[in-house]
């Protein structure tokens, strides 16, 4: 008998529950790291992972064995088990937790609901006429598919409505696993390692029909898998694919692509990274380029050397949907590619993080959970856009994925790669420091040169009713594209119709029952939407505070952009593009393609029109609502604001036809709109560090944020101030005492029905906070008080 140290599934801090346990010999076999087993702890039964062997039992230990070996394989290696010590311990949580959030949902565990048609519902009995076309659609997928993961069904239908066809019996749910996925994007192709001279002849004598489907692929180079399938047959297919002679990839590999020659700048760029490739590693660089300088270019050649060299590659973006054009550049030209994100179904999360575990990926494409993707032999991280939001998780773990990205290659000895035409005050303040090298791209590609960009001071306006919304410059530029045939985006951050309801009696704002924010006004529902906590109400006509009737809508979000736009513009192709436009799936996809095909003549939308589109015919883009991003309370908003503008502005031009962006505004000198005006970021840069400094905000110290919320405000008050008691206390004998801020109600003083309280604290000295949220974690709280402790946020609000 042997012993083996077990990591509890438990949600412990510190120290990590981790105890020892008696395998048999007839468990030793199987009893491999990362094995998922079942172990008592006290009267409990609980689960937990085995990390390693000791010898023999000493003396006098007494431990319990391990009631069983679940699962069939380990869920993670050596090398994964180090990094979630690193995230757990850096970022503050629980390993187990950590562990759980690296590794895909649910491997080896208990298997997903699927959905599955029931005979009702194939012979089309009881399949009512009341039926909503997506219901319809919906129903012939399920029946082509046979089985679909209830979260993937509800990308097609409604929850009510799919718990109304269970009601009706037409379906059913039942445990298991989706394995292949039929969407027919799946393509084929030969793969490299296949030898037609040898292992040709001997396919023909033992597997007929593999050797028929290999000739057929060789003569086309590529197919679609559901065709090969439908072909040869599943088991021929699979049994190529295991023998490694055919790959599957997730789009058509366009063999007869435009290889463009890199500019100047380019090539020296790619030509430095790829020295810093070969070279020493453990290096980090900016690739600095202003938007359509060509960034995506660099990074896939970038790529392909490495993955020439022998070397696997991890491409993170902020959001699939938002880097399309990098998306597609990547998964057209890398072959042996793999796409991971969080709305991927648990079945195809857990296969691909099984091919990549093998070695059968080259390079993996995703957002920021695929910075665990268990690549071997990693050579090159990218992460493009590094200063976007989404790269950090806001729930625990808190990590942010650059720091883990960069934890990975400097103990890989890898490179790391940042791209980004407006960095992160962050990356850029380390790159001031010398910590990242910087590669620049001054010029766009092509005869484009930058947008010129106009600030309409919306203060000279007289508030003539029509202009509130659009003042008649920006009408004027958008008939002008209108009657030369080009397209114009406009960009304003908010959904919806207005993003509030005053009352003109009593002044009250119309505001959601559970959270201290306004609720939004959509007209295509006809309700009142609170953009936190979901919260939906029917429309109101009398204000619930005074009686009056005298409410009046206020502001405006892309809906009422968009009525305004087609009332002042009946002859133009207007399309709308934000998560309430773009809900069903591939509708999306769907505008962005009518936008490439020049059927759209003004798009209107969220950050989805300001990042990473890439269409040459758009001349204008008009930001509607400039000062909306730069006033919130939060000391990034000057930076987000910044981003955002420069971003949507780099959607103008990009092709042969000059580019120009209208920003309006109220606040025309303010440094932000004027950084964003003159598109300079080094400038925005040395004045918002300015009074980074000042103040002492990140990056110029840490910040650690204390975040107390419960439903009883006076409690969850007193608790945030027992906290801040009790650090005053620790910290009594401390030499570098961090400034303290708080506690104080948080900006969303109240959010999901919870009263929310914040204390800040401010400090060079990371270590010294990290110890402080450890020493607040670890305090006994109240059970229905919730506390949340995030080192350098990159929100406060
Ligand atoms: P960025 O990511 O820097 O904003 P992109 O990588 O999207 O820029 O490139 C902008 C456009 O220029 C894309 O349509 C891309 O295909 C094209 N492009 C990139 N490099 C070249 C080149 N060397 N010659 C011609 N076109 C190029
Ligand atoms: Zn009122
Ligand atoms: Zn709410």
């Amino acid at each position: 008998m042997t012993l083996v140290n077990v990591l509890l599934d438990l949600p412990v801090l510190d120290p990590p529950p981790i105890y020892s346990y008696t395998v048999t010999e007839d468990q030793q076999q199987q009893a491999a790291m990362g094995r998922r087993v079942l172990v008592e702890m006290g009267k409990n039964k609980m689960e937990g992972w085995i990390l390693s062997h000791s010898q023999d039992i000493p003396a006098g230990v007494q431990a319990k064995p391990i009631l069983r070996i679940l699962g069939d394989q380990p869920e993670f290696n050596q090398s994964t088990w180090e990094l979630a010590q690193w995230v757990a311990e850096t970022f503050l949580c629980p390993v187990n937790i950590t562990l759980k959030a690296m590794l895909p949902p649910g491997s080896g565990r208990a298997k997903p609901e699927l959905i599955i048609p029931t005979g009702k519902m194939a012979v089309r009995e009881g399949y009512p006429d009341d039926f909503a076309d997506d219901q319809k659609d919906f129903i012939s997928r399920l029946l082509e598919e046979g089985h679909m993961e209830w979260k993937e069904a509800l990308h097609f239908i409604e929850r009510g409505q799919l718990e109304e066809m269970r009601s009706r019996g037409l379906i059913k749910m039942v445990r298991g696993r989706r394995t292949t996925r039929r969407d027919g994007k799946e393509w084929i192709s030969v793969s490299e390692v296949f030898d037609a001279f040898t292992q040709l002849p001997i396919l023909r004598k033992r597997a007929p029909r593999q050797a028929q489907a290999m000739e057929y692929l060789m003569g086309l180079q590529q197919c679609k898998g559901q065709k090969m399938e439908r072909q040869f047959g599943r088991k021929a297919v699979l049994s190529l694919i295991e023998k490694g002679y055919i790959i599957r990839h997730s789009g058509h590999i366009d063999i007869n692509d435009p290889q463009y020659t890199l500019t100047e700048d380019q090539d020296f760029c790619l030509q430095e990274l790829i020295k810093a490739a070969r070279g020493k590693r453990n290096e980090e660089y900016l690739l600095f380029g202003i938007t359509g300088s060509g960034k995506t270019e660099i990074y896939l050649r970038l790529a392909q050397q490495v993955i020439a060299d022998g070397q696997s590659v991890l491409v993170l973006v902020p959001e699939i949907a938002l880097t399309r054009h990098l998306t597609k550049v990547f998964t057209e030209r890398i072959p042996r590619l793999a796409v991971l994100h969080s709305s991927m179904t648990m079945g195809d999360r857990i296969q691909t993080f099984k091919r990549i575990s093998e070695g059968e990926v080259d390079l993996v494409l995703g957002t920021r959970l695929a910075v665990f993707a268990p690549l071997p032999d990693l050579g090159l991280i990218i992460l493009d856009e590094e200063q976007e939001n989404t790269f950090k998780q806001e729930e625990s773990p808190r990590y942010h994925t650059g720091q883990v990205a960069r934890f990975r290659t400097q103990r890989e000895e890898a490179l790391l790669v940042l791209g980004s035409a407006t960095p992160s005050l962050e990356t850029f303040y380390r790159a001031a420091q010398g910590q990242v090298k910087v590669l620049r791209l001054n010029q766009r590609v092509g005869d484009a040169s930058l947008p010129r960009v106009i600030v309409e001071d919306l203060r000279k306006l007289t508030t003539a009713k029509r202009y509130d919304i659009l003042s008649p410059f920006l009408m004027k530029c958008l008939q002008d594209q209108l009657d030369q045939g080009r397209q114009s985006i406009l960009f304003i951050n908010r959904r919806g119709h207005s993003p509030y309801t005053l009352c003109r009696s009593c002044g009250k704002v119309l505001s959601c029952p559970n959270c201290s924010v306004a609720l939004s006004y959509h007209r295509s529902s006809n309700e009142n939407i609170c953009h936190y906590c979901d919260h939906h109400s029917g429309p109101v006509s009398i204000c619930p505070v005074c009686g009056s009737r005298a409410l009046q809508l206020q502001g405006a979000g892309t809906e009422r952009v968009e009525e305004e736009i087609r009332l002042l513009f009946p002859e133009a192709r207007v399309e709308r593009l934000d998560t309430d436009s773009s809900r069903r799936r591939g509708r999306q996809e769907e505008i962005l393609d009518m936008m490439q095909s020049g059927q759209v003549d003004i798009l209107i939308g969220t950050q989805m029109v300001a990042k990473g589109l890439d269409f040459p015919q758009v001349s204008l883009v008009g930001i509607v609502d400039a000062d909306s991003m730069i006033s919130l309370p939060d000391f990034r908003a000057g930076e987000r604001g910044f981003q955002l503008m420069v971003q949507a502005a780099g959607r103008a031009g990009r092709g042969p036809v000059a580019g120009q962006v209208v920003i309006q505004t109220y606040n025309p000198d303010h440094y932000v709109i004027q950084g964003a005006a003159s598109q300079d970021y080094e400038g925005f840069f040395a004045q918002e560090i300015k009074w980074r400094e000042l103040l002492q905000y990140p990056p110029c110290t840490h910040l650690l944020r204390i975040v107390v919320s419960g439903e009883n405000e006076r409690a969850a008050s007193l608790t945030a101030q027992k906290i801040k008691d009790a650090i005053d206390e620790a910290l009594d004998a401390q030499e570098d005492l961090p400034v303290i801020l708080g506690p104080a109600p948080c900006p969303l003083a109240r959010l999901h029905k919870r009263f929310r309280f914040q204390i800040l604290l401010k400090s060079p000295n990371l270590l010294l906070l990290s110890s402080i949220g450890r020493y607040i974690i670890n305090r006994e709280r109240k059970a229905d008080e919730r506390l949340e402790v995030d080192i350098d946020p990159l929100v406060t609000m």
